[in-house]
């Protein structure tokens, strides 16, 4: 059961993760921000201090970390808040990989895909994506036309990818294409695991983007690229279902970035209200300017326990669709609001890149983006209400997550 204490182990975890921040990532962040440098110096350097998994660490010990990881969400939550609060861009550049691209493998792979393509991008020996957006289909993840055809022992894959984190750079991507193309709607998507080297497959040159600059994020192409069957994730033609999970763990992990975000620029806020004045007084003594530290205050708590909820909720392996996809809805909204409040209580300082609170706000606004929009938030959260008569509106109620069960199920037939 949740409890507002952290271990000592905990405490610990954080402050050298904060330690870290401060000496490895703050002083690049404008940097990243400017794409002077790329993130994986940094990612590989932070995956080395706090990541267990060495190149000794099995297929089994990894799956029981992670296990555990799920059990004990916060603590690793923390850890990610302290990295957004410093850089979100670096967040984002190696969540894709460790978490999207590895934890993906991990989820729906088998031993040999798990040990030869998850283990490495989680060591941080490699750097994974995952492919899902096409030109013509984000929101609409149905609609997508890359086709993987069976060819003996090998699929061809034909189509293109766009605005995938850290494509330009990827060593690893687990890419989704329809296998059957009589199937309607969802049914028919199956995904692959594709390595940089496969012949075929091309990327375009990083996009310039409004925010999070320091991930780099790009096109993929692929022109008849050859993938032996082993390469196949998961079950043929569920694909969907299984990015589901996926989907469910990026929207949750939104939430702790926007934490991150909105404890930065409050932090900046209020450093800025005490110091800055006008009128002869503090900024911080007008109520107007009290107001908008104290909305940000209020959105940081909730996204906090938002954070602890669906922790709880994954921990005890309910159901977190619903759930998470509110969450991240709220959080992604009231952290750019977050941000556009703290631009104007640092007034013309806010518009400048002298100070770090512009940044977050753009940053801020690719959480609401990405993952699923808003409004597919609100599409998600809408069907779960009205698909039941009587709906688990009190999460207590929240049912077992189907894709838990199936997994352990295929790890233990017999139960
Ligand atoms: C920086 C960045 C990194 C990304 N990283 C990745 C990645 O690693 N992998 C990956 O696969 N994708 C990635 N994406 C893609 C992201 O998931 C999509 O951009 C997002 O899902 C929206 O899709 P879209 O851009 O095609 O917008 P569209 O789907 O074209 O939507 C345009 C607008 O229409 C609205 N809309 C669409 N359908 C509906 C509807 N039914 N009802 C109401 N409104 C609707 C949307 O909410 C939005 O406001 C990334 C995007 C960005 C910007």
């Amino acid at each position: 059961m949740f409890e507002l204490k952290l271990t000592d182990e905990q405490k610990m975890a954080r402050e050298e993760v904060r330690k870290f921040c401060e000496k490895e990532v703050r002083p690049y962040t404008r940097a990243l921000d400017n794409e002077e440098i790329l993130p994986y110096d940094i990612m590989r350097k932070y995956i080395s201090v706090f990541s267990p998994i060495t190149k000794d660490t099995t297929v089994e010990e990894v799956e029981k970390f992670r296990e555990q990881k799920h059990k004990n969400i916060i603590a690793d939550s923390l850890m990610s808040i302290e990295v957004c609060k410093s850089a979100p861009s670096l967040s984002l550049a190696m969540g894709a990989s460790t978490e999207l691209c590895a934890g993906t493998i991990m989820n729906c792979g088998n031993r040999d895909q798990k040990e030869k393509y998850a283990l490495p991008v989680l060591r941080g020996d490699k750097i994974g994506a995952i492919a899902i957006t096409e030109p013509t289909a984000g929101s609409d993840v149905y609609g997508i036309k890359s086709t993987a055809r069976k060819d003996g022992d090998y699929y061809i894959i034909n189509g293109s990818k766009t605005f995938i984190t850290n494509a330009p750079y990827a060593d690893v991507i687990v890419y989704y294409a329809k296998t059957d193309l009589d199937a309607p709607g969802h049914k028919g998507m199956s995904a692959f695991i594709l390595e940089n080297d496969m012949p075929g497959l091309t990327r375009g040159k990083p996009f310039e983007k409004m925010g999070m600059r320091g991930s780099p994020t790009g096109e993929l192409f692929c022109e008849d690229v050859k993938v032996p069957k082993e390469n196949l994730l998961g079950t043929e033609n569920r694909g969907f279902y299984e990015l589901m999970e996926t989907f469910a763990e990026e929207r949750a992990w939104g939430v702790v970035m926007d934490i991150g975000i909105v404890e930065r620029i409050l932090e900046e806020s209020l450093k800025y209200a005490r110091t800055r004045t006008a009128f002869g007084q503090n900024i911080g003594f007008f109520q107007g300017v009290q107001w908008r530290l104290v909305d940000m205050y209020v959105v940081l708590m909730n996204c906090y326990a938002l954070l602890f909820m669906t922790s709880e909720i994954r921990a005890q392996g309910k159901d977190l669709t619903a759930v998470a996809s509110a969450s991240k809805l709220y959080a992604g909204e009231a952290a750019t609001r977050a941000g556009l409040d703290a631009i104007s209580i640092f007034g013309g300082y806010g518009y400048m890149a002298e100070y770090p609170v512009e940044m977050f706000m753009r940053d801020a606004k690719l959480v609401e983006i990405g993952g699923g929009t808003t409004e597919i938030m609100k599409i998600i959260t809408a069907n779960m209400l009205l698909k039941d008569e009587n709906p688990p509106l009190c999460p207590f109620d929240i049912p077992a997550d189907p894709f838990i069960t199936v997994r352990e199920k295929r790890k233990n037939p017999d139960k």
